[in-house]
């Protein structure tokens, strides 16, 4: 992808501290994002996403003089804004647009249904494979995630899974990868799509727990469940995985997390001991110890 921007591949693994004060040490429970942060099996959606909705609006009316180029910002821009919310209000926007341009919108549900289609062609590979023999799931998880997943569990963290994805897909998937056993929940998108939002269940964990915000630890890759870790009260970390290399730091990741308000970014999770070190550092007269 033309965006990404990667740092040296052999440049040692580090955290990026953009927070220094934001607490830490007290955390009891972790809500994680699926996709990009844990699970790589959907890597690339954005390559099937972007140009079908492209072709849908350069089939309107309006859109006849308007450059592909042009098109395909538009879609980029819409895409990369609802990333990390259900995919369905990435397909209302296109619906809106396309009516803009003058075109005969189809439901946002037919869209998704249709982009589903697509993306499972390019997945259905990984899927086989993992179906096969699941010891390949480390080659589809961000490098490091049964490390963290475990260290967290043993220091007595509840850990919660909550993705934009279709529930039933994010369950399948976690379930392949084998990372499904570390969860208290799983939550994801439902066919009402009112019904679930991050910040809904970054909500319910906090009310139903009775929790205070900084016992609350997110990791996420995209801007909304940091802000919404971050509106909670929590600590948000940021994981700012190069996708396709499975190593190093994406920038623009990197930039998207930073003004979301992650406390810390880490390139993946092959730093466990280090990150936990950091997460959980005694504090000595008020400072950290780290
Ligand atoms: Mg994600």
């Amino acid at each position: 992808m033309t965006y990404t921007v990667s740092q040296a591949a052999d440049a040692p693994w580090s955290i990026e501290v953009v927070h220094a004060r934001a607490p830490r040490g007290a955390f009891r429970f972790a809500v994680f994002d699926f996709d990009g942060t844990v699970s790589l099996i959907r890597e690339g959606w954005q390559q099937i996403m972007i140009p079908y909705f492209t072709g849908e609006l350069a089939s309107c009316p309006g859109a006849l003089n308007i450059p592909r180029e042009e098109l395909t910002e538009t879609v980029r821009d819409f895409v990369y804004v609802n990333t990390g919310k259900q995919t369905i209000y990435q397909c209302i926007e296109l619906a809106e647009q396309a009516g803009r341009l003058g075109g005969k919108p189809l439901e946002p549900l037919a869209y998704k249904a249709e982009y589903h289609r697509r993306l499972e062609l390019r997945i259905a590979d990984r899927i086989a494979e993992l179906e096969r023999d699941p010891s390949a799931a480390v080659n589809h998880v961000v490098p490091g995630s049964f490390d963290i997943l475990a260290a967290l569990r043993e220091r007595g963290i509840t850990m919660y899974l909550a993705s934009g994805t279709d529930e039933k897909y994010v369950n399948q998937e976690a379930a392949l990868l084998g990372v499904d056993r570390f969860f208290a929940g799983i939550y994801g998108a439902q066919d009402d799509y009112k019904s679930f939002s991050k910040k809904m269940v970054i909500e319910r964990i906090i009310r139903e727990n009775n929790l205070h915000g900084r016992e609350l630890l997110g990791f996420g890759d995209g801007y909304v469940e940091i802000e919404n870790i971050k509106g909670a009260g929590g600590f948000a970390c940021g994981v700012a995985t190069d996708e396709v290399k499975r190593r190093g730091v994406d920038q623009w990741k990197r930039n998207r997390l930073k003004s979301s308000g992650a406390d810390i970014i880490i390139p993946d999770f092959t730093g466990t001991r280090e990150l936990t070190d950091y997460l959980f550092a005694p504090k000595i007269g008020g400072k950290n110890a780290l």
